[in-house]
């Protein structure tokens, strides 16, 4: 059966309302989950019925009234009766009931116990077959479905109807202890009792995880088949180049920029294999250097590469950079941008693109042409966003970089296919950001402080309004619009303010943080535009408005802003909230300076979905599965590789709901 409109009782509307809930065919109904239970397993004679309780009695109705009170309220209300004794039921706004429940027929009700009027009351009971006497499967209600339809359909008729084919050997599932397929996809529905529910949770969460692994395997597999056709060397003469152009910066590498430069250049110079490597490192970490040596080495070799920054302001921002350290070497430096565009056929093929998402759209134009390409903060990119280049007959090098730390549970399962370097110390030097978290009373004199001190010592400061949408919208640009008057006008009147935020024209942008780098402009009134990348040394403070609706990481991120030189910065959160909760978390900020520390503090108190953003963009999302459960992947992990071992035969390639898309730089 592979259609939902053969299952009874599935009509045309209810298909519609179905598909809005991404379900399309039978099987997807059987693994749209129940999101908690109740236990009603508890049958009882209804003298034995305790308060609070759940039960379930068996009785007969002895009497059902459709009530409307004075206060225009409709209730609903039944006397059942067994050997032992009677019971009153009570629902609201229910009329239709008294078509289904009849004076004199026994049915079994379930529901929590209560005293009502001094009488033994069950208040909104359920009845019937899949609604009694067991533990019942409590489905999220959407679309005008409710969680008795999902109940009805799918103990009713589904689970005896669709054929479950079993994914894994049985040799596996004994060894393992696993469920079998059928038996956990009906337990998950209708368990018999709760250590079955635990075990087809189980079941179900492993394949999963295991899923994931097996697509992270065929995937790296699949990249390492590839041979680069862009094979660069470092000859002596390169070496040379690249030695004069470190020893020209204006700071010593640390020795972890030494190490991970040392892995990228033996990547891009192996003759077997695509560099497919992942460089994450703390903000501030220095990773912009990394990849214009890796430019650099490109370069040398007549080849293009091309970098991709989230922002129009980062991007400017790299041409920047790359524009003064490569100034002696002269070499071709472009922006691409919605903007500002330029002909890829025109430039020279050792060009050095840098560009935003706009490049993606370029594809026909970039396709065998790139040598190396660089994401920077990839977490910002959606996967085939990432891997646009993969399809063509000769993918590029490919290094992405991310301050978003990967938790190693995370980088165990999903990144198999990629090589991750890390930058793992600061640059000497750099002092912790003072972090302080601002209660309302207290906004007027942390006002006053920034106002002395930048006075005193020309340091400038950020103040990041609290809008945390992914794109900006006219509703979050007028606040910060009128945020901006308050600030300018009464707050800091003595002192130039400038605005921007993501509807400015890029012109205007460019020239705004222009004027802030050769700090024209005192204070810089932005929405989180900057929150990635943006390097101003200069700026030592920043203040960050509602700070309790941003998620941690993008908060470390967005302190990450000041810091960046040697003198001493403050970050205030300022915040109205009283939530307990909220204000711990931001307390840890404050006492926290480790971005993967910070990484898993989240993870352990929001979860990782909202945790980090490299989860919601780049991989599917997991119904039972908690990537932050190292046992479970470890588990999925030892089974795949015993499939992979002991059973030659074994189809992998069973777990791909899709084909795998043409070349993936990180695993989905
Ligand atoms: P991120 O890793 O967040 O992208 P950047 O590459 O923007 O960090 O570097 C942050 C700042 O640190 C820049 O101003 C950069 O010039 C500087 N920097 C990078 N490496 C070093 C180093 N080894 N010593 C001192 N400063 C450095
Ligand atoms: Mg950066």
């Amino acid at each position: 059966m592979n259609s939902l409109s053969q299952i009874p009782g599935i009509g045309p509307k209810t298909i519609t309302r179905l598909k809005k809930l991404k379900i399309e065919k039978p099987l997807d109904l059987l693994y749209h989950f129940p999101h908690r239970y109740i236990d009603f397993s508890h049958k009882t004679p209804i003298s034995q019925a305790q308060e609070n309780e759940n039960i379930t009695i068996t009785g007969k109705v002895l009497n059902f009234q459709n009530i409307y009170t004075k206060s225009h309220k409709n209730l609903q209300k039944a006397t059942v009766a067994d050997k032992s004794g009677q019971i009153s039921l009570i629902w609201f706004n229910q009329p239709y009931l008294s078509k289904t429940i009849k004076t004199g027929e026994t049915y079994s009700f379930a529901g929590a116990v209560s005293l009502f009027q001094n009488k033994k009351t069950i208040i909104a009971p359920v009845h019937g077959t899949y609604n009694t006497g067991k533990i019942i499967p409590i489905y999220p209600e959407t679309n005008g479905l409710s969680s008795n339809w999902f109940r009805k359909i799918i103990q009713g008729s589904l689970l005896k109807i669709t054929s479950i084919k079993e994914t894994l050997p049985q040799q596996i599932l004994q060894k393992y202890n696993l469920l079998n397929l059928k038996e956990s996809l009906n337990q998950i529905h209708s368990p018999e009792d709760s250590l079955k529910l635990i075990q087809s949770r189980n079941r179900l969460a492993t394949e999963e995880i295991l899923s994931l692994q097996i697509k992270s395997l065929l995937n790296k597999e699949k990249w390492l088949s590839k041979k680069p056709k862009t094979k660069l060397k470092i000859d002596s003469k390169i070496n040379q180049k690249i030695t004069k152009l470190i020893d020209d910066l204006p700071f010593k590498l640390t020795s972890s920029q030494k190490q991970v430069l040392e892995e990228i250049k033996n990547d891009l110079t192996n003759p077997n294999k695509i560099t497919n490597r992942l460089l994450q490192g703390d903000v501030g970490s220095g990773k912009t250097i990394i990849a214009l040596i890796a430019c650099f080495i490109t370069h040398l070799n007549n080849s293009l590469s091309l970098l991709i920054a989230p922002t129009e302001i980062l991007a400017q921002q790299h041409v920047k950079t790359f524009k003064k350290i490569l100034k002696p070497f002269n070499i071709p430096i472009f922006l691409f941008t919605a903007n500002k565009k330029i002909d890829f056929k025109k430039i020279h093929k050792n060009s050095i693109v840098i560009a935003t998402h706009a490049a993606i759209y370029k594809k026909n134009s970039l396709e065998n042409k790139v040598g190396l390409l660089i994401v920077d903060e990839q977490h910002k990119f959606g996967v085939k966003q990432r891997s646009f280049l993969g399809s063509s007959t000769n993918p590029p090098h490919c290094l992405t970089m991310t301050a978003t730390p990967i938790p190693r549970t995370i980088s165990l399962t999903m990144l198999g296919n990629l090589d991750l370097s890390t930058i793992d110390t600061l640059p000497q030097n750099r002092l912790k950001i003072k972090t302080f978290l601002v209660p309302n009373n207290k906004k007027n004199n942390c006002y006053q402080w920034i106002e002395n001190q930048i006075k005193k010592t020309h340091c400038q400061a950020f103040i990041v309004c609290p809008f945390i949408e992914e794109s900006e919208t006219m509703t979050t640009v007028k606040s910060a619009v009128k945020e901006f008057e308050i600030l300018s006008k009464q707050i800091f009147p003595n002192l130039k303010l400038a605005l921007i935020h993501g509807k400015i024209k890029p012109k205007d942008k460019e020239k705004i943080i222009s004027q802030f780098q050769q700090n024209k402009i005192n204070i810089l009134v932005t929405t989180p535009i900057i929150e990635v990348g943006v390097d101003i040394p200069n700026s030592s403070i920043i203040i960050i408005q509602s700070a309790d609706r941003f998620g941690l990481a993008q908060l470390h991120q967005l302190r990450g802003r000041v810091g960046r030189g040697n003198a001493q910065s403050y970050c205030y959160l300022f915040t109205e909230s009283q939530n307990e909760k909220a204000i711990n978390r931001l307390k840890f900020l404050e006492q926290n300076h480790n971005g993967l520390k910070i990484a898993e503090y989240d993870l352990k108190s929001r979860g990782p979905g909202e945790a980090f953003s490299i989860i919601q963009h780049g991989f599917p999302s997991l119904k039972l599965a908690n990537l932050s459960d190292l046992k479970l992947i470890n588990l999925g992990q030892k089974i795949l590789t015993d499939l992979t071992k002991n059973y030659p035969d074994y189809n992998l390639s069973q777990f791909l709901s899709e084909p795998l898309p043409e070349q993936n730089n990180i695993n989905n």
